[in-house]
Protein backbone atom coordinates (compact mmCIF):
# COMPACT_ATOMS: atom_id res chain seq x y z
CA UNK A 1 0.00 0.00 0.00
CA UNK A 2 1.26 3.33 -1.10
CA UNK A 3 2.50 5.65 2.09
CA UNK A 4 -0.05 8.16 1.45
CA UNK A 5 0.69 11.44 3.45
CA UNK A 6 -1.76 12.14 6.17
CA UNK A 7 -2.73 15.95 6.04
CA UNK A 8 -4.74 16.52 9.13
CA UNK A 9 -7.15 14.70 11.55
CA UNK A 10 -10.70 14.75 12.51
CA UNK A 11 -11.30 14.25 16.16
CA UNK A 12 -15.64 13.89 16.03
CA UNK A 13 -17.62 12.27 13.92
CA UNK A 14 -17.85 12.65 9.97
CA UNK A 15 -21.33 12.62 8.34
CA UNK A 16 -21.34 12.67 4.83
CA UNK A 17 -24.84 13.89 2.81
CA UNK A 18 -25.06 12.42 -0.79
CA UNK A 19 -23.03 9.47 -1.95
CA UNK A 20 -22.96 9.78 -6.04
CA UNK A 21 -20.24 10.46 -8.56
CA UNK A 22 -18.56 13.04 -6.14
CA UNK A 23 -19.38 11.28 -2.75
CA UNK A 24 -17.80 7.75 -4.16
CA UNK A 25 -14.46 9.51 -5.26
CA UNK A 26 -13.90 11.19 -2.35
CA UNK A 27 -14.14 8.17 -0.15
CA UNK A 28 -10.75 6.84 -0.95
CA UNK A 29 -9.33 10.31 -0.02
CA UNK A 30 -10.19 10.95 2.75
CA UNK A 31 -8.87 7.73 3.84
CA UNK A 32 -6.15 8.15 2.52
CA UNK A 33 -5.37 11.67 3.84
CA UNK A 34 -7.24 12.53 6.78
CA UNK A 35 -6.76 10.39 9.98
CA UNK A 36 -10.44 9.29 11.32
CA UNK A 37 -12.24 6.79 13.31
CA UNK A 38 -13.97 4.57 10.55
CA UNK A 39 -16.56 3.53 12.89
CA UNK A 40 -17.69 6.91 12.95
CA UNK A 41 -18.36 8.16 10.18
CA UNK A 42 -21.90 7.84 8.43
CA UNK A 43 -23.37 8.52 4.97
CA UNK A 44 -27.23 9.19 4.41
CA UNK A 45 -28.60 9.31 0.74
CA UNK A 46 -31.82 8.14 -0.97
CA UNK A 47 -30.66 6.02 -3.53
CA UNK A 48 -28.24 3.33 -2.08
CA UNK A 49 -26.34 2.42 -5.56
CA UNK A 50 -22.72 2.08 -4.39
CA UNK A 51 -23.56 0.77 -1.18
CA UNK A 52 -21.09 -1.81 -1.53
CA UNK A 53 -18.31 0.36 -1.43
CA UNK A 54 -19.59 1.36 1.86
CA UNK A 55 -20.86 -2.33 2.83
CA UNK A 56 -17.39 -3.48 2.02
CA UNK A 57 -16.00 -1.42 4.74
CA UNK A 58 -18.64 -1.20 7.19
CA UNK A 59 -19.16 2.16 7.12
CA UNK A 60 -22.73 3.19 8.73
CA UNK A 61 -25.57 3.68 5.68
CA UNK A 62 -28.53 6.04 6.23
CA UNK A 63 -30.79 4.97 3.16
CA UNK A 64 -32.71 8.52 3.38
CA UNK A 65 -33.32 11.16 2.35
CA UNK A 66 -32.42 14.95 4.04
CA UNK A 67 -35.51 17.36 4.12
CA UNK A 68 -36.06 20.48 5.38
CA UNK A 69 -38.63 18.95 7.87
CA UNK A 70 -36.26 16.33 8.65
CA UNK A 71 -32.88 17.84 8.81
CA UNK A 72 -32.20 18.93 12.08
CA UNK A 73 -33.57 16.05 13.92
CA UNK A 74 -31.36 13.80 11.23
CA UNK A 75 -28.30 15.31 11.75
CA UNK A 76 -27.81 16.89 15.25
CA UNK A 77 -27.65 13.73 17.12
CA UNK A 78 -25.20 12.37 14.57
CA UNK A 79 -22.76 15.13 14.34
CA UNK A 80 -22.90 15.45 17.94
CA UNK A 81 -22.19 12.04 18.72
CA UNK A 82 -19.33 11.13 21.52
CA UNK A 83 -16.28 13.55 21.66
CA UNK A 84 -14.47 15.18 19.64
CA UNK A 85 -15.94 17.98 17.07
CA UNK A 86 -17.37 16.76 14.09
CA UNK A 87 -17.65 17.38 10.27
CA UNK A 88 -20.60 17.26 8.02
CA UNK A 89 -19.53 17.06 4.19
CA UNK A 90 -22.22 17.85 1.98
CA UNK A 91 -21.92 16.28 -1.33
CA UNK A 92 -25.44 15.65 -2.66
CA UNK A 93 -28.23 17.52 -4.45
CA UNK A 94 -31.71 18.99 -2.94
CA UNK A 95 -30.42 19.93 0.17
CA UNK A 96 -30.01 23.43 1.58
CA UNK A 97 -26.59 23.89 2.21
CA UNK A 98 -27.46 27.30 4.04
CA UNK A 99 -29.68 25.58 6.68
CA UNK A 100 -27.28 22.98 6.81
CA UNK A 101 -24.05 25.10 7.58
CA UNK A 102 -25.77 27.24 9.78
CA UNK A 103 -27.26 23.77 12.14
CA UNK A 104 -23.11 22.74 11.96
CA UNK A 105 -22.06 25.99 12.91
CA UNK A 106 -24.69 26.39 15.84
CA UNK A 107 -23.66 23.11 16.98
CA UNK A 108 -19.64 23.77 16.56
CA UNK A 109 -19.25 21.16 13.44
CA UNK A 110 -17.48 22.09 10.49
CA UNK A 111 -18.87 21.96 7.62
CA UNK A 112 -18.10 21.95 3.22
CA UNK A 113 -19.57 21.95 0.47
CA UNK A 114 -19.02 22.25 -3.00
CA UNK A 115 -22.41 24.22 -4.36
CA UNK A 116 -24.80 26.71 -2.72
CA UNK A 117 -27.47 24.15 -2.95
CA UNK A 118 -31.27 24.72 -2.02
CA UNK A 119 -33.81 22.50 -1.04
CA UNK A 120 -35.46 20.27 -3.83
CA UNK A 121 -38.02 22.28 -6.11
CA UNK A 122 -36.14 25.72 -6.20
CA UNK A 123 -34.62 25.15 -9.68
CA UNK A 124 -37.93 24.31 -11.07
CA UNK A 125 -39.83 26.43 -9.46
CA UNK A 126 -42.37 27.94 -12.10
CA UNK A 127 -43.54 30.95 -9.51
CA UNK A 128 -40.35 32.40 -8.82
CA UNK A 129 -39.12 34.54 -11.21
CA UNK A 130 -35.74 34.69 -13.20
CA UNK A 131 -33.87 36.65 -10.72
CA UNK A 132 -34.65 34.50 -7.91
CA UNK A 133 -33.44 31.10 -9.55
CA UNK A 134 -29.86 33.01 -10.22
CA UNK A 135 -26.87 32.10 -8.63
CA UNK A 136 -26.55 35.66 -7.54
CA UNK A 137 -29.60 35.20 -5.33
CA UNK A 138 -28.19 31.92 -3.76
CA UNK A 139 -24.47 33.44 -3.21
CA UNK A 140 -26.19 36.31 -1.59
CA UNK A 141 -28.07 34.66 0.84
CA UNK A 142 -24.78 32.60 2.15
CA UNK A 143 -23.13 36.26 2.42
CA UNK A 144 -25.67 37.83 4.40
CA UNK A 145 -25.32 35.09 6.68
CA UNK A 146 -20.96 35.22 6.95
CA UNK A 147 -22.19 39.12 7.74
CA UNK A 148 -25.14 38.56 10.20
CA UNK A 149 -22.98 35.54 12.10
CA UNK A 150 -19.42 36.09 11.74
CA UNK A 151 -16.70 34.09 13.35
CA UNK A 152 -17.19 30.45 14.63
CA UNK A 153 -17.13 26.72 13.32
CA UNK A 154 -15.80 26.71 9.88
CA UNK A 155 -17.37 25.73 6.85
CA UNK A 156 -16.36 26.24 3.57
CA UNK A 157 -18.61 26.92 1.01
CA UNK A 158 -18.46 26.05 -2.77
CA UNK A 159 -15.32 24.08 -2.34
CA UNK A 160 -15.37 21.79 -5.51
CA UNK A 161 -13.62 22.28 -8.97
CA UNK A 162 -15.45 25.36 -9.88
CA UNK A 163 -16.69 27.02 -8.03
CA UNK A 164 -13.47 26.08 -6.31
CA UNK A 165 -10.46 25.13 -7.42
CA UNK A 166 -10.21 27.58 -9.61
CA UNK A 167 -10.52 30.80 -7.36
CA UNK A 168 -7.55 29.21 -7.01
CA UNK A 169 -6.39 28.62 -10.29
CA UNK A 170 -7.07 33.11 -10.55
CA UNK A 171 -4.77 34.18 -8.14
CA UNK A 172 -1.98 31.35 -9.18
CA UNK A 173 -2.67 33.04 -12.94
CA UNK A 174 -2.75 36.72 -11.89
CA UNK A 175 0.85 36.30 -10.32
CA UNK A 176 1.84 34.58 -13.26
CA UNK A 177 1.00 37.42 -15.78
CA UNK A 178 1.83 40.18 -13.36
CA UNK A 179 5.44 38.03 -13.90
CA UNK A 180 5.06 38.21 -17.70
CA UNK A 181 4.49 41.40 -18.30
CA UNK A 182 7.08 42.31 -15.61
CA UNK A 183 4.63 44.44 -13.27
CA UNK A 184 6.49 45.62 -10.08
CA UNK A 185 3.79 43.82 -7.41
CA UNK A 186 4.27 42.16 -3.89
CA UNK A 187 2.06 39.72 -3.62
CA UNK A 188 -1.13 40.46 -1.57
CA UNK A 189 -1.79 38.38 1.68
CA UNK A 190 -4.60 35.99 1.54
CA UNK A 191 -6.96 38.23 3.34
CA UNK A 192 -6.41 41.92 1.33
CA UNK A 193 -9.70 41.39 -1.25
CA UNK A 194 -8.36 45.20 -1.94
CA UNK A 195 -5.21 44.71 -2.67
CA UNK A 196 -5.78 41.51 -5.25
CA UNK A 197 -8.42 43.48 -6.96
CA UNK A 198 -5.65 46.28 -7.26
CA UNK A 199 -3.52 43.48 -8.83
CA UNK A 200 -5.47 42.68 -11.21
CA UNK A 201 -6.50 46.20 -12.31
CA UNK A 202 -2.74 46.83 -12.36
CA UNK A 203 -2.04 43.49 -15.11
CA UNK A 204 -4.80 44.75 -17.40
CA UNK A 205 -7.02 41.83 -16.53
CA UNK A 206 -10.44 43.00 -18.00
CA UNK A 207 -11.85 39.35 -17.33
CA UNK A 208 -11.94 35.72 -16.62
CA UNK A 209 -13.42 33.08 -18.35
CA UNK A 210 -13.75 29.76 -16.33
CA UNK A 211 -12.57 27.83 -19.55
CA UNK A 212 -13.05 23.95 -19.62
CA UNK A 213 -13.28 21.32 -22.36
CA UNK A 214 -13.65 17.96 -21.29
CA UNK A 215 -12.89 15.50 -23.77
CA UNK A 216 -13.63 12.40 -22.14
CA UNK A 217 -15.31 9.77 -24.62
CA UNK A 218 -17.58 6.93 -23.86
CA UNK A 219 -16.68 3.39 -25.33
CA UNK A 220 -20.36 3.35 -27.07
CA UNK A 221 -22.67 5.71 -28.48
CA UNK A 222 -25.48 7.63 -26.35
CA UNK A 223 -28.99 6.13 -26.88
CA UNK A 224 -31.53 8.40 -27.50
CA UNK A 225 -33.60 9.56 -24.13
CA UNK A 226 -30.65 9.27 -21.70
CA UNK A 227 -28.80 12.20 -20.58
CA UNK A 228 -24.75 11.44 -19.96
CA UNK A 229 -22.86 13.56 -18.38
CA UNK A 230 -19.36 13.16 -16.25
CA UNK A 231 -20.79 14.33 -13.40
CA UNK A 232 -23.85 15.04 -11.47
CA UNK A 233 -27.13 14.74 -14.26
CA UNK A 234 -29.49 16.18 -12.11
CA UNK A 235 -27.15 19.18 -10.95
CA UNK A 236 -26.02 20.00 -14.90
CA UNK A 237 -29.67 19.69 -15.68
CA UNK A 238 -30.73 22.21 -12.65
CA UNK A 239 -27.74 24.70 -13.01
CA UNK A 240 -28.14 24.31 -17.22
CA UNK A 241 -32.00 25.75 -16.58
CA UNK A 242 -31.07 28.62 -14.61
CA UNK A 243 -31.00 32.14 -16.45
CA UNK A 244 -27.17 32.13 -18.34
CA UNK A 245 -25.40 34.77 -15.75
CA UNK A 246 -21.84 36.85 -15.11
CA UNK A 247 -20.55 38.81 -13.50
CA UNK A 248 -20.40 42.04 -14.56
CA UNK A 249 -17.31 43.70 -15.72
CA UNK A 250 -16.36 47.39 -15.88
CA UNK A 251 -14.84 47.67 -19.05
CA UNK A 252 -17.93 45.94 -20.58
CA UNK A 253 -19.69 49.22 -23.31
CA UNK A 254 -22.45 47.10 -24.01
CA UNK A 255 -25.12 44.41 -23.00
CA UNK A 256 -27.23 42.06 -24.65
CA UNK A 257 -31.05 43.42 -24.83
CA UNK A 258 -32.44 40.81 -22.50
CA UNK A 259 -29.88 41.25 -19.80
CA UNK A 260 -31.88 42.05 -16.63
CA UNK A 261 -29.79 43.40 -13.58
CA UNK A 262 -30.85 42.27 -10.08
CA UNK A 263 -33.69 43.68 -8.07
CA UNK A 264 -31.89 44.95 -4.94
CA UNK A 265 -29.67 47.37 -7.48
CA UNK A 266 -26.16 45.44 -7.76
CA UNK A 267 -24.74 45.62 -10.60
CA UNK A 268 -22.27 42.94 -9.67
CA UNK A 269 -23.65 40.39 -11.73
CA UNK A 270 -26.50 40.61 -14.72
CA UNK A 271 -28.20 37.33 -16.19
CA UNK A 272 -29.83 36.75 -19.37
CA UNK A 273 -33.37 35.76 -19.86
CA UNK A 274 -32.52 32.30 -21.38
CA UNK A 275 -31.31 28.80 -20.24
CA UNK A 276 -27.42 28.98 -19.49
CA UNK A 277 -27.24 25.80 -21.13
CA UNK A 278 -28.34 26.97 -24.17
CA UNK A 279 -26.24 30.02 -24.31
CA UNK A 280 -23.04 29.74 -26.02
CA UNK A 281 -19.76 31.92 -25.60
CA UNK A 282 -16.63 31.64 -27.45
CA UNK A 283 -13.58 30.83 -25.41
CA UNK A 284 -10.35 29.08 -25.91
CA UNK A 285 -8.62 25.71 -23.97
CA UNK A 286 -5.28 24.80 -24.86
CA UNK A 287 -6.16 21.49 -26.63
CA UNK A 288 -8.68 22.15 -28.79
CA UNK A 289 -8.05 26.28 -29.17
CA UNK A 290 -10.95 28.34 -30.00
CA UNK A 291 -14.17 27.21 -29.03
CA UNK A 292 -18.08 27.48 -28.07
CA UNK A 293 -18.43 27.16 -24.70
CA UNK A 294 -21.81 27.21 -22.21
CA UNK A 295 -22.45 30.30 -20.24
CA UNK A 296 -23.54 28.39 -17.47
CA UNK A 297 -24.03 29.79 -14.32
CA UNK A 298 -22.03 29.36 -10.92
CA UNK A 299 -21.25 30.87 -7.77
CA UNK A 300 -17.60 31.34 -8.88
CA UNK A 301 -19.13 34.12 -11.85
CA UNK A 302 -20.21 35.67 -9.08
CA UNK A 303 -17.64 35.45 -6.05
CA UNK A 304 -14.34 35.78 -8.30
CA UNK A 305 -16.27 39.26 -10.07
CA UNK A 306 -16.98 40.08 -6.28
CA UNK A 307 -13.38 39.14 -4.69
CA UNK A 308 -11.70 41.11 -7.79
CA UNK A 309 -14.14 44.30 -7.06
CA UNK A 310 -11.56 47.69 -6.34
CA UNK A 311 -13.74 49.56 -4.75
CA UNK A 312 -17.27 49.65 -3.62
CA UNK A 313 -20.85 50.26 -4.32
CA UNK A 314 -22.08 50.59 -8.13
CA UNK A 315 -19.83 52.38 -9.33
CA UNK A 316 -16.82 50.38 -8.75
CA UNK A 317 -13.00 51.65 -9.75
CA UNK A 318 -12.29 48.00 -11.72
CA UNK A 319 -14.49 44.61 -11.52
CA UNK A 320 -13.18 42.16 -14.18
CA UNK A 321 -16.29 40.24 -16.20
CA UNK A 322 -16.26 36.66 -14.76
CA UNK A 323 -18.34 33.90 -16.46
CA UNK A 324 -18.16 29.94 -17.06
CA UNK A 325 -17.66 28.71 -20.61
CA UNK A 326 -17.92 24.88 -20.17
CA UNK A 327 -17.82 22.54 -23.64
CA UNK A 328 -19.16 19.41 -21.63
CA UNK A 329 -18.44 16.14 -22.69
CA UNK A 330 -19.82 15.29 -26.24
CA UNK A 331 -22.52 13.10 -25.25
CA UNK A 332 -23.18 15.68 -22.48
CA UNK A 333 -23.56 18.29 -25.50
CA UNK A 334 -25.61 15.96 -27.47
CA UNK A 335 -28.12 15.50 -24.02
CA UNK A 336 -28.01 19.49 -23.37
CA UNK A 337 -29.48 19.36 -27.76
CA UNK A 338 -31.63 16.79 -27.24
CA UNK A 339 -32.87 18.38 -23.90
CA UNK A 340 -33.46 22.03 -25.62
CA UNK A 341 -34.67 20.35 -28.56
CA UNK A 342 -37.64 18.68 -26.45
CA UNK A 343 -38.49 22.48 -24.80
CA UNK A 344 -35.77 22.10 -21.91
CA UNK A 345 -37.52 18.87 -20.72
CA UNK A 346 -35.22 15.90 -19.15
CA UNK A 347 -34.65 12.96 -20.78
CA UNK A 348 -36.28 10.16 -19.07
CA UNK A 349 -33.13 8.58 -18.12
CA UNK A 350 -30.00 9.97 -16.18
CA UNK A 351 -26.59 8.20 -16.06
CA UNK A 352 -22.96 9.57 -15.18
CA UNK A 353 -19.95 7.75 -17.32
CA UNK A 354 -17.73 6.27 -14.94
CA UNK A 355 -13.76 5.31 -15.43
CA UNK A 356 -14.81 2.35 -16.62
CA UNK A 357 -16.80 3.05 -19.00
CA UNK A 358 -14.76 6.29 -21.08
CA UNK A 359 -12.46 5.09 -23.64
CA UNK A 360 -9.98 8.10 -23.25
CA UNK A 361 -9.80 11.87 -23.18
CA UNK A 362 -9.36 14.61 -20.20
CA UNK A 363 -11.13 17.33 -18.40
CA UNK A 364 -9.33 20.71 -19.43
CA UNK A 365 -10.62 22.69 -16.54
CA UNK A 366 -8.70 25.94 -16.52
CA UNK A 367 -8.78 29.70 -16.25
CA UNK A 368 -8.59 32.06 -18.91
CA UNK A 369 -7.51 35.57 -18.04
CA UNK A 370 -7.94 37.90 -20.72
CA UNK A 371 -7.60 41.67 -21.79
CA UNK A 372 -4.18 42.14 -20.20
CA UNK A 373 -0.47 42.36 -22.11
CA UNK A 374 -0.10 39.88 -23.23
CA UNK A 375 -3.66 39.14 -24.54
CA UNK A 376 -4.68 35.86 -22.75
CA UNK A 377 -3.35 33.25 -20.49
CA UNK A 378 -4.95 29.60 -19.62
CA UNK A 379 -3.90 28.48 -16.50
CA UNK A 380 -5.16 24.91 -15.03
CA UNK A 381 -5.90 20.68 -15.07
CA UNK A 382 -5.06 19.01 -17.72
CA UNK A 383 -6.11 15.86 -16.25
CA UNK A 384 -6.62 12.44 -18.57
CA UNK A 385 -8.83 9.85 -17.57
CA UNK A 386 -5.70 7.07 -17.96
CA UNK A 387 -3.69 9.02 -15.45
CA UNK A 388 -7.18 9.60 -13.22
CA UNK A 389 -7.26 5.69 -12.92
CA UNK A 390 -3.80 5.10 -11.59
CA UNK A 391 -4.41 8.28 -9.22
CA UNK A 392 -7.16 7.65 -7.49
CA UNK A 393 -10.26 4.75 -8.10
CA UNK A 394 -14.42 5.10 -8.30
CA UNK A 395 -14.24 8.29 -10.24
CA UNK A 396 -13.42 9.43 -13.29
CA UNK A 397 -11.23 12.64 -14.52
CA UNK A 398 -14.18 15.42 -13.56
CA UNK A 399 -14.64 14.06 -10.09
CA UNK A 400 -11.29 13.53 -9.14
CA UNK A 401 -10.95 17.61 -9.42
CA UNK A 402 -13.88 17.95 -7.50
CA UNK A 403 -13.13 15.45 -4.87
CA UNK A 404 -9.60 16.73 -4.59
CA UNK A 405 -10.70 19.95 -4.17
CA UNK A 406 -13.44 19.13 -1.20
CA UNK A 407 -10.05 17.01 0.93
CA UNK A 408 -7.56 20.88 0.24
CA UNK A 409 -10.72 22.06 1.55
CA UNK A 410 -11.55 20.31 4.28
CA UNK A 411 -7.39 20.12 5.41
CA UNK A 412 -7.79 24.23 5.39
CA UNK A 413 -11.18 23.39 7.56
CA UNK A 414 -9.24 21.53 10.06
CA UNK A 415 -6.58 23.37 9.76
CA UNK A 416 -8.36 26.78 10.43
CA UNK A 417 -11.22 25.89 12.17
CA UNK A 418 -12.75 29.05 14.02
CA UNK A 419 -12.32 31.00 10.41
CA UNK A 420 -16.63 30.86 10.22
CA UNK A 421 -18.11 31.27 6.89
CA UNK A 422 -15.44 31.31 4.05
CA UNK A 423 -15.42 31.21 0.18
CA UNK A 424 -12.67 29.65 -1.59
CA UNK A 425 -11.72 33.09 -2.87
CA UNK A 426 -10.75 33.78 1.00
CA UNK A 427 -8.57 30.95 1.55
CA UNK A 428 -4.62 30.21 0.87
CA UNK A 429 -4.19 29.50 -2.51
CA UNK A 430 -0.86 28.25 -2.32
CA UNK A 431 -1.96 26.07 0.30
CA UNK A 432 -4.96 24.41 -1.12
CA UNK A 433 -2.87 23.64 -4.34
CA UNK A 434 -0.18 21.95 -2.16
CA UNK A 435 -2.63 19.67 -0.58
CA UNK A 436 -4.80 18.77 -4.12
CA UNK A 437 -1.80 19.57 -7.05
CA UNK A 438 -0.61 15.37 -6.73
CA UNK A 439 -4.30 15.01 -8.43
CA UNK A 440 -4.26 17.04 -11.39
CA UNK A 441 -2.54 15.54 -13.63
CA UNK A 442 -0.27 18.34 -15.59
CA UNK A 443 -0.70 21.93 -14.39
CA UNK A 444 0.16 24.47 -16.58
CA UNK A 445 -0.49 28.03 -18.21
CA UNK A 446 -0.13 28.95 -21.25
CA UNK A 447 -0.65 32.37 -23.36
CA UNK A 448 -2.52 32.81 -26.41
CA UNK A 449 -3.12 35.34 -28.68
CA UNK A 450 -6.20 34.39 -29.46
CA UNK A 451 -9.46 36.71 -29.23
CA UNK A 452 -12.91 36.32 -30.04
CA UNK A 453 -12.74 38.34 -33.12
CA UNK A 454 -9.78 35.79 -34.43
CA UNK A 455 -10.42 34.07 -37.69
CA UNK A 456 -13.93 35.30 -37.76
CA UNK A 457 -15.33 34.39 -41.27
CA UNK A 458 -17.05 36.97 -42.70
CA UNK A 459 -19.75 35.46 -45.12
CA UNK A 460 -22.65 37.14 -42.86
CA UNK A 461 -22.80 40.59 -41.38
CA UNK A 462 -21.88 40.43 -37.89
CA UNK A 463 -22.65 42.91 -34.82
CA UNK A 464 -19.02 43.14 -33.62
CA UNK A 465 -16.71 45.99 -31.53
CA UNK A 466 -13.82 45.62 -33.96
CA UNK A 467 -11.56 48.22 -31.52
CA UNK A 468 -12.56 46.18 -28.53
CA UNK A 469 -11.66 42.30 -28.95
CA UNK A 470 -12.44 41.08 -25.46
CA UNK A 471 -15.80 42.99 -25.62
CA UNK A 472 -18.45 40.39 -24.24
CA UNK A 473 -20.48 41.79 -27.31
CA UNK A 474 -17.47 39.63 -29.18
CA UNK A 475 -18.00 36.93 -26.79
CA UNK A 476 -21.52 36.25 -26.53
CA UNK A 477 -22.38 33.79 -29.98
CA UNK A 478 -25.66 35.80 -31.24
CA UNK A 479 -25.37 35.25 -34.93
CA UNK A 480 -23.59 33.04 -37.44
CA UNK A 481 -19.78 33.56 -37.56
P1 LIG B 1 -24.92 12.76 -8.10
O1 LIG B 1 -26.17 13.13 -8.81
O2 LIG B 1 -24.04 11.70 -8.64
O3 LIG B 1 -25.27 12.35 -6.60
C1 LIG B 1 -26.10 13.12 -5.80
C2 LIG B 1 -26.22 12.43 -4.48
O4 LIG B 1 -27.11 13.21 -3.66
C3 LIG B 1 -26.85 11.03 -4.60
O5 LIG B 1 -26.19 10.15 -3.72
C4 LIG B 1 -28.28 11.27 -4.13
O6 LIG B 1 -28.87 10.11 -3.58
C5 LIG B 1 -28.03 12.32 -3.07
N1 LIG B 1 -29.25 13.03 -2.69
C6 LIG B 1 -30.29 13.42 -3.47
N2 LIG B 1 -31.23 14.00 -2.72
C7 LIG B 1 -30.79 13.96 -1.45
C8 LIG B 1 -31.33 14.37 -0.21
N3 LIG B 1 -32.52 14.98 -0.15
N4 LIG B 1 -30.63 14.12 0.91
C9 LIG B 1 -29.41 13.52 0.86
N5 LIG B 1 -28.84 13.11 -0.29
C10 LIG B 1 -29.53 13.35 -1.42
O7 LIG B 1 -24.14 14.11 -7.89
P2 LIG B 1 -22.55 14.31 -7.80
O8 LIG B 1 -21.97 14.34 -9.16
O9 LIG B 1 -22.02 13.41 -6.77
O10 LIG B 1 -22.54 15.81 -7.25
C11 LIG B 1 -22.82 16.06 -5.89
C12 LIG B 1 -22.91 17.56 -5.67
O11 LIG B 1 -21.66 18.14 -6.01
C13 LIG B 1 -23.96 18.25 -6.53
O12 LIG B 1 -24.57 19.27 -5.77
C14 LIG B 1 -23.16 18.87 -7.64
O13 LIG B 1 -23.76 20.01 -8.20
C15 LIG B 1 -21.89 19.22 -6.91
N6 LIG B 1 -20.73 19.30 -7.80
C16 LIG B 1 -19.92 20.37 -7.67
C17 LIG B 1 -18.82 20.49 -8.49
C18 LIG B 1 -17.87 21.63 -8.34
O14 LIG B 1 -16.85 21.63 -9.03
N7 LIG B 1 -18.09 22.60 -7.48
C19 LIG B 1 -18.56 19.54 -9.47
C20 LIG B 1 -19.39 18.42 -9.55
C21 LIG B 1 -20.48 18.31 -8.69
Amino acid sequence: MADWPIHARIEGPIVMIGFGSIGRGFLPLLERHIEFDPDRLSVIAPDDLDRALLDDRNIRFLHQAVTSDNYRDLLQPMLSEGSGQGFCVNLSVDTSSLDIMKLCREIGVLYIDTVVEPWAGFYFDADADSAERTNYALHKTVREEKISSPGGATAVSCCGANPGMVSWFVKKALTDVADAIGLDYQEPATGDQQGWARLMQQAGVKGVHIAERDTQRAREPKPLDVFWNTWSVEGFISEGLQPAELGWGTHEKWRPGNACDQKDGSNLAIFLQQPGANTRVRTWCPTPGAQYGFLVTHDEAVSIADFFTLGSGNSPEFRPTVHYAYHPSNDAVLSLHEMFGNGGNAQSHHHILDEDEIVDGADELGVLLYGHEKNAYWFGSQLSIEETRDLAPYQNATGLQVTSAVLAGMVWALENPEAGIVGTDEMDFRRCLEIQMPYLGPVQGYFTDWTPLTARNDLFPEDLDHDDPWQFRNVLVRSPG
